[in-house]
């Protein structure tokens, strides 16, 4: 197996049927020196630098009903809140006096949140923060929505594209939804010149090898400049509710993968990772990361912001989140910048 892992080092792809003998090898041996090759390449490109991302969970209303997600319109327990501009800002405030110079606006698809809310308040944000990188997550918005809010002065959108084959991704969401709509969305972005990001959850119910292998194609055709994948968790009050959860180990051997065949990306190791095993995000960051993202979120919201169960990093103010992933990144031996960590060309 040690070859294969040599050849996506040597050449940063690998035949399907190579990819799949990898994806699903247990050996120590081989997740070892994906580790190390792994490491290697985004030392090369970014040295132990990790960026920061802030993250502000602006609204739990959503108006879809992917079956995975907590926050999905049909459950009915979940409690629904969204920020004011006001609240918004202070997040921004907080975080930038905190070494932030990336915040991340993400929320479920809230019809509040219209392109002259985001407009006006992207403006805003860009003018008193000059020298961040403004990022948004609202999931899917038409060409003009996003074209609107890149005027503004947005510079990145994170639209996972959840599953890129057809017969999941409808396993995943419900009949209204469509992949083909998720991947237009994508297109759209990256034609407007948003840094865009894509991803999928690992170990999602119903998920193959195969599918995986899709999701890593679809990924090499899109060339984005993020990609987030997490572990998938279920959540008790979903359809998946009592569906296993993605593994910690697979979820390593993928972003190994992930930063081979994309040498240069912006790789989170996601709070999903983190959850799912109390080191997830410094083996992740040793296995290729090089992105955090803490929570900007006002505490008294961040448990209602309900995607998975036991989501961490629900119960500190923003500066202990600071603080104490600034201690994992050291502890895993990187260190923390605070600098915009754009996509390097
Ligand atoms: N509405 C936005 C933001 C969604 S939340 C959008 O559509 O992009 C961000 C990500 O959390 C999702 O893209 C999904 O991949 C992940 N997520 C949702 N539910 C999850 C779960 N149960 N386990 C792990 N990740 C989950």
């Amino acid at each position: 197996m040690t070859e294969i892992v040599e050849k996506l080092y040597k050449t940063g792809d690998l035949s399907d049927s190579e990819l799949k003998s990898l994806i699903e090898c247990g050996d120590e041996k081989t997740a070892e020196l994906l580790r190390k090759y792994a490491d290697e390449t985004r030392q090369k490109h970014y040295g132990k630098k990790v960026f920061l991302r802030g993250l502000i969970e602006v609204s739990s209303y959503c108006k879809n009903d992917c079956l995975y997600c907590g926050l999905r319109r049909s459950n009915k327990n979940a409690e629904r809140y969204r920020l004011s501009r006001e609240e918004i800002l202070s997040c921004c405030e907080t975080g930038y006096e905190l070494g932030f110079r990336t915040f991340v606006m993400q929320g479920g698809e809230d019809s509040s949140f219209t392109d002259d809310f985001m407009c006006s308040l992207i403006s805003e944000i860009r003018q008193k923060y000059p020298d961040c990188a403004i990022t948004l997550s609202l999931g899917e918005r038409s060409y003009e929505s996003y074209k609107r809010m890149k005027d503004a002065g947005a510079d990145r959108y994170l639209l996972r594209h959840e599953a890129a084959c057809g017969e999941l991704y409808s396993k995943l969401h419900p009949s209204e939804m469509s992949l083909e709509n998720r991947k237009n969305c994508l297109k759209n972005l990256k034609e407007l010149g948003y840094q865009t990001g894509a991803g999928f959850m690992v170990g999602a119910p119903y998920q193959t090898t195969e599918n995986i292998i899709e999701d890593l194609r679809f990924l090499q055709e899109l060339q984005p400049q993020m990609i987030g994948i997490g572990p998938f968790i279920s959540h008790h009050d979903t359809e998946f509710a009592e569906c296993e959860n993605g593994s910690l180990y697979l979820t390593l051997r993928l972003l190994g993968i992930i930063r081979l065949m994309f040498p240069k990306v912006l790789l989170p190791a996601t709070t999903a990772l983190g959850t799912i095993n109390p080191q997830g995000r410094e083996l992740g960051l040793k296995t290729g990361c090089n992105v955090v993202m803490p929570n900007l979120s006002p505490v008294k919201v961040r448990k209602k912001y309900d995607l998975y169960d036991n989501k961490i990093c629900t119960g500190e103010e923003s500066a202990e989140c600071r603080g104490c992933l600034e201690r994992r990144v050291n502890s895993a031996g990187y260190e923390i910048v605070s600098e915009r960590g754009d996509f390097i060309k």
